[in-house]
């Protein structure tokens, strides 16, 4: 059984996108994130925090916009017009979620589609359907990555996928298609769960559900993603799937913490690189 290491393959690129960026830098082109965080929700803060870090790693130069919980969706539209504007800024990212008074589509809707770093725009979602190039939303397209890095074949394979949110499910579910994989997606309407998702040869739960998936979920020889992440009573951090219930009856999976986790931000700072060249 191969346990999918996410620490070392996120690592891997972002050593990837310091070296493209510092590339960029002796042509005299520099690489910009605008980062916006509105209200101080603990969470956020942090994930802000390590977007921060990871940009001051690779030697992207970020602007962060730390703004109050009652700004109002007017100042924040007015922000994100201001940098969509800006040629010295590439990558604009608002941290999510935003307070219940902002309404987080019109937010995701103004961002400038040759700056949506995190793939949310309807045009990049758009472009990842019809299959043009664009920005790919992130823990989907770390975990093609994981995958690839790992030589897990995915051409012909039967892929389901368990969730359907816009910012997991389904651009996880286009992209396993882009890669010739036979695909299911599952959400909490669907019949007969483990009957579909015994028949998967990759399994990707994105369920939001701690430990849910158990081996009465699985066949044998399975590939497992998991891309859940919840903190548990005793402050450890669990998946959506129960790791020691399933593990022996994996080809291959991924461990919480350190699998699916470290990738969305590694590929956020792959995304912000190649928006120089998009
Ligand atoms: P959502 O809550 O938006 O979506 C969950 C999906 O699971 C929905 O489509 C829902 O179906 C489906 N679902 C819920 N219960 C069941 C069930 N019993 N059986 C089958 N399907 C079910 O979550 P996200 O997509 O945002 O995130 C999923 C998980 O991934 C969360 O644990 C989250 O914390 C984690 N996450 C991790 C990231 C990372 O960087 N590693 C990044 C983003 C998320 P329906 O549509 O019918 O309601």
């Amino acid at each position: 059984m191969q346990i999918i290491d996410g620490k070392a393959i996120s690592q891997q690129i972002k050593d990837e996108v310091r070296d493209k960026v510092a590339a960029l830098k002796e042509q005299g082109k520099e690489v910009a994130l605008a980062v916006i965080l509105v209200g101080n929700d603990p969470a956020s803060t942090v994930y802000v925090g390590n977007k921060k870090k990871a940009c001051a790693y690779t030697g992207i130069r970020s602007e962060s916009f730390e703004l109050p919980e009652e700004t109002t969706q007017e100042e924040l539209l007015s922000l994100i017009d201001d940098l969509n504007n800006r040629e010295d800024i590439q990558g604009i990212l608002v941290q999510l979620p935003l307070p219940k008074h902002i309404d987080e589509k019109s937010v995701i809707n103004a961002i400038s589609p040759d700056k949506d770093v995190d793939g949310f725009h309807p045009q990049s979602v758009g472009r990842l359907t019809i299959g043009e190039p664009g920005f790919l939303s992130c823990t989907p397209a770390g975990i093609i990555q994981l995958l690839k890095r790992s030589n897990i074949e995915m051409e012909g394979k039967h892929c389901v996928v368990i969730g359907r949110s816009n910012i997991v499910g389904k651009p996880m579910a286009l992209l396993m298609l882009r890669e010739n994989a036979t695909v299911t997606i599952c959400h909490s309407r669907t019949k007969d769960l483990k009957e579909i998702t015994k028949q998967a040869d990759i399994l990707i739960a994105a369920v939001g559900k701690p430990k849910m998936i158990d081996r009465s979920y699985l066949k044998e020889g399975v590939v497992v993603i998991d891309v859940g992440i919840h903190r548990m009573e005793d402050k450890k951090l669990c998946g959506d799937v129960d790791f020691e219930d399933v593990k022996d009856m994996c080809s291959a999976i991924t461990p919480v913490p350190g699998g699916v986790g470290p990738m969305t931000i590694a590929m956020l700072m792959k995304n912000c690189a190649d928006s120089v060249s998009l």
